[in-house]
């Protein structure tokens, strides 16, 4: 935090105050890095003055970025403060300063804030998104703590969304960074959410594995768990049976102080893992006797969600004791309180939106990013991740409607000859050039109808003309899988036509006038194509038409296979 400052400041000359300013920016990004990196100990207050200040300077100094640094740390204090719609609307206009001025540190930071924004919005597609953005931004002066930082936001993402392989390899990362920089505390941050995604997944043997490892870190370095992790470690106990380890984990933070002494929220959450440990083990009068304690602590401090849980954890105490009409009552009065806070949190998360999205601007912004997201950068077709989110669901409209539906992988031939003879960027012109021929195969097919199954998020689309000439009812998209590698799908047009229309892709790049980008080299693709059956799936599919793709390039390539 504290990048020392010269001893005396001589503003004499022109150069020394260039050098005094200089370094006077050093120290206040350095300052606010470490401000903003830090998601340890942190204190709003602070972190308002210190944003404040930095807002001062930065526009004595005229300087912009230093100024967006500055409200981005204001975004975060505001989040800390329970205000998520304006953190979520400063990281929005600090992340459309960054896009205009391709600020990549900016715009790493900017889309961190706004995962964690959506993640409380229960946007969890969108927190996926700004959270795969901040490390793609990343790059070599990334700070390794903040890089750290970014790789656990979206190892949480993908926890949340399901992609567990993927989650473990980002906290895998972020580990081996924060070892290499001796950073213990963010480590014990990693293995802990690592530990709570396993447990989530039901994965008791790693939750175990990772929860252990974060026991073992914290005592080699002498450092207590705080309740949270300790509820981890317990629910990970729990998840292998060991419901005497667990209480005793959670009796080693209870006991000294007992629960009513502690920070309120905390101790009545491990009071109530503790109570449900109790029941496993069969002590049953123990359980009631610390359920109570929690209920009353919820009631003190209005923790309205936890309550709620209390409910459903007295419920299976009852249950327990065998007092199946007490146990059936409270589960009611659970469903009617579960019910009745989901309604206030849909509330608090629509109070969020309009805070964030107060201008029609942002608005357009939010749904812009959305889109791009989707879309791949170097030849704005519709991207992988476009393909996984809606091919499903078109496969499903299909079989219920008997419309059928056609995928074809389109894959350059002997495409690395014209890396390898000419150059990268010319094999980058030929992509964009075939993308653009493959987006006019599908063009009027509407990517508009596809567009209504991406759910999860309010803001409206951009309007885009689909241009061309539309076939009623017919739809499709275009998209580029990675590399040489395309899919074009056809909705609602039947197979034959759909392999006309890929024929018809076929000729135009071979007779497209390659020689004033190519020169000599010809440019051709290979097609395979597949026609969804009623028990066709994206991965059956999608193999289906690699095989056919895998045959045309034996067969000589430049051919469509079906
Ligand atoms: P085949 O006819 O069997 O498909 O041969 P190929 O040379 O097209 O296939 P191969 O998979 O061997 O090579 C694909 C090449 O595509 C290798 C890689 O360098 C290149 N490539 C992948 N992504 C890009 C990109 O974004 N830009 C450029 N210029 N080249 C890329
Ligand atoms: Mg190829
Ligand atoms: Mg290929």
């Amino acid at each position: 935090m504290n990048t020392p400052r010269p001893a005396q400041r001589v503003p004499v000359t022109g150069a020394d105050a260039a050098l005094d300013e200089a370094a006077e920016r050093a120290r206040l990004t350095a300052a606010l890095d470490d401000a903003v990196a830090s998601q340890l100990g942190f204190d709003p207050g602070a972190a308002f003055a210190l944003a404040t200040e930095v807002e001062r300077a930065a526009e004595r100094l005229a300087d912009d970025a230093l100024r967006m640094r500055a409200r981005l740390l204001r975004a975060y204090a505001m989040d800390r403060s329970g205000d998520a719609g304006s953190c979520g609307r400063l990281a929005w206009e600090v992340n459309r300063w960054a896009a205009e001025h391709g600020h990549r540190p900016l715009l790493s930071l900017s889309h961190r804030r706004l995962s964690t924004v959506y993640l409380q919005l229960g946007d969890l597609a969108s927190c996926l998104d700004h959270a795969v953005q901040c490390v793609e931004m990343l790059d070599d002066t990334t700070r390794p703590h903040e890089r750290a930082n970014c790789l656990i936001v979206l190892g949480d993402a993908l926890g949340l969304t399901g992609s567990l392989d993927e989650a473990r390899r980002r906290y895998r990362a972020a580990e081996e960074i924060l070892a290499g920089i001796g950073d213990v505390e963010r480590q014990l941050v990693v293995l802990n959410n690592l530990a709570a995604t396993e447990y989530d997944a039901g994965e008791w043997d790693r939750a175990w594995w990772a929860a252990e490892r974060m026991v073992a870190l914290a005592d080699a370095n002498e450092l207590p768990l705080d309740a949270n992790y300790l509820d981890t470690v317990a629910r990970a106990q729990m998840g292998l049976g060991r419901y005497g380890d667990a209480a005793r984990t959670l009796e080693s933070w209870l006991v000294p102080t007992g629960v009513e002494d502690l920070a309120p929220d905390v101790s009545a959450e491990i009071g109530l893992t503790l109570a449900e440990v109790q029941r496993l083990q069969g002590d049953l009068r123990q359980a009631q006797t610390t359920l109570d304690r929690c209920r009353q602590l919820c009631d003190e401090r209005g923790l309205a969600g936890l309550r709620v849980r209390v409910l459903a954890e007295q419920a299976e105490l009852y249950a327990a004791a065998g007092e199946f009409q007490r146990a059936f009552e409270t589960h009611k009065s659970f469903h009617a309180a579960h019910e009745e806070l989901r309604s206030q949190e849909r509330e608090a998360q629509a109070r969020i939106r309009q805070a964030m999205f107060e201008t029609e601007e942002a608005r357009q912004e939010a749904a812009r990013f959305r889109d791009q997201a989707r879309r791949d950068p170097l030849t704005g077709l519709r991207n992988r991740r476009f393909v996984d989110e809606n091919l499903p669901a078109l496969l499903a409209r299909a079989r219920d409607s008997g419309a059928p539906l056609t995928a074809a992988l389109v894959d350059l031939d002997h495409f690395k000859r014209i890396n390898d003879t000419l150059s990268h960027d010319v094999g980058d012109q030929v992509l964009v050039t075939v993308a653009g021929l493959l987006a006019s195969a599908v063009e009027g097919l509407l990517d508009g109808h596809v567009e209504g199954h991406v759910e999860g998020h309010v803001e409206e689309r951009p309007e885009r003309s689909a241009g061309g000439a539309a076939e009623a009812g017919a739809g499709g998209f275009a998209a580029r899988l990675g590399g040489e590698e395309f899919v074009l799908v056809f909705t609602d047009t039947g197979a034959e036509d759909a392999v006309r229309r890929l024929e018809d892709v076929r000729l135009a790049v071979s007779s497209y006038p390659w020689s004033p980008i190519t020169g000599d080299l010809a440019v051709t693709v290979s097609i395979g194509v597949a026609t969804a059956g009623p028990d066709s799936t994206q991965r059956s599919l999608l193999q289906q038409a690699d095989q056919n793709l895998y045959a045309a390039k034996r067969a000589g390539r430049d051919r469509v296979v079906n």
